[in-house]
C-alpha cells in the first residue's frame, strides 16, 4: 500500500463506514476521502442482515411512537435528544436507498412493504424479503463507485489511530497482500468497524466480528460506552449460531416450548412472539431451566413454528430461512418447527460517541455497531441498527468532512515514528517471537466459552469475577502464543491473533461494566439485583483503559425528554 494522506479516512465498508464516505463527498465534494476494510466491503456482516430496517413511512405510524417503541425498548437508557433525531432522519435515508437501487418488497399498491417487529407497535420494519442487508449494502456500495473522491484499501487491517496532540491523524494498517505496514495519514478518522459478536462462542456473527475498532479507540484513550448491555436474540439456529430472523415472528411464527405451548403467555403476555428480544431471551431460558426445552446433540432448543403460514407465504416472504432450514438443519421449514435457542447477536454498547459521531477525541468520529451514540441504551429493538448506520453513518461523515476543511494538515513526524514503532511491536509480539507454545484458536475457544457462560444472558457477582480472573488467565497464556507462519501474504495467523489480542481487551471491558452495574436492565439481567434501579443506574457507563488489568469506570446521566422513566411491561 502506498503512503496516502486523505481529509477522511473510514475504517470500515459496512452499511455505516460506506454510507459515512458518501456522505463525507456530498457535504464537500472537494473532500478526499480513503476507505480501509480488512475484508472486500461486500463482505462485511451488513451483509447477512434478514429482516429489515425500521421508519416510520407508513400514514397510520409516527415519529413519536417510534422514538416511544426505541426509549422504552432500550429500557430508557437511550438519549433521547439522539432518538427524535433518529427517527426523523431514517425514513429519509430510506427513501435514499430507493433512490440508490434498493429493491424494497413492495405492496401490491407499489408501497414499500412493512412488517411488525419485536417492540414496535406498528409495522415499520421495511424489507427487501428475507436478504435486507445484502440489498441495503449492494445500493451504497454500487452508489460509492461513482466517486472518485473515494479511494478504498480493500484487505488492509488495521492495528493502530496514529494519534498527534491528542488529535487522531490516521492509522497504522497491515496491507494483508503483502504484509507490509503502511501510515494511512487523514485529518479526520471514521471508525465504523461493526460488532464484537466473536467474543461469543454461540453467536450470530461473521468471524469478522472481533471488537476492533472498539480496542483502537479504547487504547487511543477513549471510553466505551454501556458495554454491559450485549443482546442475544432468541433465535439462532443450535450449534452454528446461525440466525433465524425476527421476520419469522413478525410474519406470524409461533415459539412453542416441549409441551407444544406458546410458553411467552406467561411472560410478554400483551405482545407474545413480538415482544423485545431480551425479554424472550430470558424467557426461553427459564423454559430451559424449568424442564421445558427439547434437548439435542448441541444442548437444548425450543421450536420456532411457521408451518401454519403456507408454503406460498413462506416462500415469498421468507425464501432464505427454507433455504437455511434445509442446508443446516436438514428440515423443510413448511413441514418442520425450527429448533433455535438464545445466541449472542449485537452489540448496544461501543465507542463513546455525541448525536454527530464526535468522540471525545479531537478527529476521531464513529458510527454504526463499534459505536454507541446513545440510541439502543440497554436493549436494541430489531430493525433498528441498518437504519442507525445509514442516519449515524451520514451523520459522522458529514461532520468529519466539515472538521477536515478547518483541520490543520498532518505532519509527517511523528506519524513516520509512530508508524515504525507499530510495525515492531507487531513483528517482536508475534512474528519474531520464539519459544511460545500456546494456540491461538484454544485461547479463543476458552474465551468465547467463558463470555457465554459469565456474561450471557443472566449473570452474577460470582460469575462475573470469575470470569475476569480468566480472562487475566487468558491474556497470561496469550504472552506465549505460538505463530507458524510467518510469511508476509495474507497471513490469516497473524490477523486471527491480532483479532484475538483486540477480542480479550474488549471482553474485559464488558465484564467490568457488567460487573459494576447492580441492577437488571434491558438485556443487562443480574439474578443478584433482578429490579431495576434508576435512583442509582439510571446512567451510562463508560469504561477506560487506565492498565489492561484493571479498567477503569465512570458514569453520565441519561438524556430524558418526553418521555419519563416508567415501568418496563408488554
Ligand atoms: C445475522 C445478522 C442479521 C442481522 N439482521 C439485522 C436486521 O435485519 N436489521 C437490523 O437493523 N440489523 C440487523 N443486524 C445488525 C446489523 O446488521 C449490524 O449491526 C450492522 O449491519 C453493522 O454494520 P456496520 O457498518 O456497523 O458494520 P459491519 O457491516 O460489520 O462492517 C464492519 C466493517 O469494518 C471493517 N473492519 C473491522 N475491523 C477492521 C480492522 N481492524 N481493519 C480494517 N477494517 C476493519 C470490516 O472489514 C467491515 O467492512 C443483523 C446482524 C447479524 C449478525
Amino acid at each position: 500500500m502506498d503512503f496516502e494522506s486523505y481529509d477522511v479516512l473510514v475504517v470500515g465498508g459496512g452499511l455505516a463506514g460506506i454510507r459515512a464516505a458518501i456522505a463525507a463527498v456530498e457535504t464537500n465534494p472537494r473532500v478526499k476521502v480513503g476507505m480501509v476494510s480488512k475484508v472486500y466491503p461486500m463482505r462485511s456482516h451488513t451483509v447477512s442482515a434478514e429482516g429489515g430496517a425500521a421508519a416510520a413511512l407508513r400514514p397510520e405510524d409516527s415519529y413519536e411512537n417510534h422514538a416511544f417503541d426505541t426509549v422504552k425498548g432500550s429500557d430508557y437508557l437511550a438519549d433521547q435528544d439522539v432518538v427524535e433525531a433518529f427517527v426523523r432522519e431514517a425514513p429519509i435515508e430510506l427513501i435514499q436507498m430507493e433512490h440508490w437501487g434498493c429493491p424494497w418488497s413492495r405492496d401490491p399498491d407499489g408501497k414499500i412493504s412493512a412488517r411488525p417487529f419485536g417492540g414496535m407497535t406498528t409495522w415499520r420494519t421495511c424489507f427487501a424479503a428475507d436478504k435486507t442487508g445484502f440489498h441495503m449494502l449492494h445500493a451504497v456500495f454500487q452508489t460509492s463507485l461513482k466517486y472518485p473522491q473515494i479511494t478504498r484499501h480493500d484487505e488492509a487491517f488495521v492495528t493502530k489511530l496514529l494519534v498527534e496532540d491528542s488529535r487522531c491523524v490516521g492509522v497504522v494498517a497491515l496491507d494483508m497482500k503483502t504484509g507490509r505496514f503502511d501510515a494511512i495519514t487523514a485529518k479526520s478518522v471514521i471508525l465504523a468497524t461493526g460488532g464484537l459478536g466473536r467474543t461469543y462462542a454461540f453467536t450470530t456473527n461473521g468471524n469478522i466480528c472481533t471488537g476492533d475498532g472498539m480496542s483502537l479507540a479504547y487504547r487511543a484513550g477513549v471510553g466505551l460506552k454501556d458495554m454491559e448491555m450485549v443482546q442475544f436474540h432468541p433465535t439462532g439456529l443450535p450449534f452454528t449460531g446461525i440466525l433465524i430472523t425476527e421476520a419469522v415472528r413478525g410474519e406470524g411464527g409461533y415459539l412453542l416450548n416441549n409441551e407444544g405451548e406458546r410458553f411467552l403467555k406467561r411472560y410478554v403476555p400483551n405482545k407474545m412472539e413480538l415482544g423485545p428480544r431480551d425479554i424472550i431471551s430470558r424467557a426461553m431460558m427459564t423454559e430451559f431451566e424449568e424442564g421445558r426445552g427439547f434437548e439435542g446433540p448441541h444442548g437444548k432448543y425450543l421450536h420456532l413454528d411457521v408451518r401454519h403460514l403456507g408454503e406460498k407465504v413462506i416462500d415469498r416472504k421468507l425464501p432464505f430461512m427454507r433455504e437455511l432450514g434445509r442446508e443446516f438443519v436438514g428440515i423443510d421449514i413448511v413441514k418442520e418447527p425450527i429448533p433455535v435457542r438464545p445466541v449472542q447477536h449485537y452489540m448496544m454498547g461501543g465507542i463513546d460517541a455525541d448525536i454527530s459521531g464526535a468522540t471525545p477525541m479531537a478527529g476521531l468520529y464513529a458510527a454504526g455497531e463499534c459505536a454507541n451514540v446513545g440510541l439502543n441504551g440497554a436493549n436494541r429493538l430489531g430493525s433498528n441498527s441498518l437504519s442507525e448506520c445509514l442516519v449515524f453513518g451520514a451523520a459522522a461523515g458529514r461532520a468529519a468532512a466539515d472538521y477536515s476543511s478547518a483541520a490543520k494538515p498532518v505532519t509527517a513526524n511523528p506519524v513516520d515514528a509512530i508508524l515504525w514503532d507499530e510495525a515492531r511491536r507487531v513483528e517482536v509480539a508475534y512474528l519474531e517471537k520464539k519459544g511460545g507454545s500456546e494456540r491461538i484458536g484454544a485461547i479463543r475457544e476458552e474465551m468465547q466459552h467463558e463470555m457465554d457462560a459469565g456474561a450471557g444472558v443472566f449473570r452474577t457477582k460470582e460469575g462475573l469475577q470469575k470470569l475476569i480472573e480468566r480472562l487475566g488467565g487468558l491474556r497470561e497464556r496469550f504472552g506465549r502464543i505460538k505463530i507458524e507462519d510467518t510469511s508476509k501474504t495474507f497471513n490469516t495467523e497473524l490477523t486471527s491473533a491480532m483479532e484475538l489480542d483486540f477480542m480479550l481487551e474488549i471482553s474485559q471491558t464488558i465484564a467490568v461494566s457488567a460487573l459494576a452495574r447492580e441492577e437488571s436492565r434491558g438485556a443487562h439481567a443480574r439474578r443478584d439485583f433482578p429490579q431495576r434501579n434508576d435512583e442509582k443506574y439510571l446512567k451510562h457507563s463508560l469504561v477506560f483503559s487506565r492498565d489492561a488489568a484493571k479498567p477503569r469506570l465512570e458514569y453520565r446521566d441519561v438524556h430524558i425528554e418526553n418521555f419519563k422513566p416508567q415501568a418496563r411491561t408488554y
